[in-house]
């Protein structure tokens, strides 16, 4: 199974080079990820259908770069259906009739069938596309080649809900990553692997800068980022609050107002 890369014109800070769609041609012509609405895309993804008319979007989650293209798609493509996992406040604001897919359903797509596997912590209602025949995996921004993944605490990102997801898509032994940002993934088990001891790593040093004494977050971000742009501060600051929350989960930090510490076991 080898998809369409389309890619979505969209570059920008937080997008990298711009996100990929995936179209999967065939008797059920399908696209994996709306991006952002914009003319180059809905040509790019017009001249690749070759005459056949867009039967569905696939998004992988409602963060504004997969799922906004929506509303162009829907002009553009009459009679185009739209699936996602819900997530009610968000899917509101692009007001296209969206359809519901949850854990382990299985969609037509193309020629073949893909089963949605629920891989939230980046976004709560993320989910990827398995190709269980090729091992392939539609991934969405579960992983991005080069560079590690932003769970955003302030939008429901969860960085334990993460770390479980990254372990389920290991399990799979997937044989290639189709992403919505960078390269095809063609190793995918080291690269998740290497995800999983970097955010043991942030771990601990969160552990030991709390273990020198208590800190807010803003204050940690230097201690952990060293040489930071000071336009990643913010991004810095949310994942460093995404490894307190979760230690909080579990006991092993807690925190007076803005000011974290550790606690003890
Ligand atoms: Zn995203």
């Amino acid at each position: 199974m080898t998809p369409i890369a389309i890619h979505a014109f969209n570059p920008g800070p937080m997008t990298g080079a711009g996100n990929w769609t995936w179209l999967m041609p065939g008797r059920v012509p399908t696209l994996v990820d709306a991006g952002t609405g914009l003319p180059e895309h809905l040509d790019a993804v017009t001249a690749a259908l070759g005459g056949a008319r867009l039967a569905q979007v696939l998004v992988t989650h409602a963060h504004v770069d997969h799922a906004s293209g929506a509303v162009a798609m829907a002009e553009r493509f009459p009679g185009v259906r739209f699936f996602k996992m819900p997530w009610a406040e968000r899917d509101s604001r692009w007001p296209v009739e969206w359809e519901s897919v949850t854990d382990g359903q299985v969609v037509d797509a193309g020629d073949e069938s893909l089963t949605a596997v629920h891989t939230p912590g980046h976004a709560p209602d993320h989910l990827c596309f398995w190709h269980a025949p090729s091992k392939a995996l539609f991934s969405g921004d579960l992983a991005v080649r080069g560079t590690t993944v932003y769970i955003p605490s302030n939008l429901k990102g969860d960085l334990a809900d993460y770390l479980a997801s990254l372990e389920r898509v290991l399990a799979l032994q997937p044989s290639t990553l189709f992403p919505g940002h960078g390269p095809v993934i063609e190793d995918p088990s080291t690269l998740l692997r290497g995800y999983l001891e970097h955010r043991r790593e942030r771990e601990e040093q969160i552990l030991s800068a709390l273990a020198a004494g208590e800190a807010t977050p803003d204050a940690l971000v230097p201690l952990i980022y060293r040489g930071l742009k000071e336009q990643l501060f913010q991004v810095a600051r949310e994942t460093v609050l995404a490894h307190l929350l979760k230690l909080e989960r579990e006991g092993r930090a807690g925190r007076r107002g803005d000011a974290w510490h550790i606690m003890e076991p």
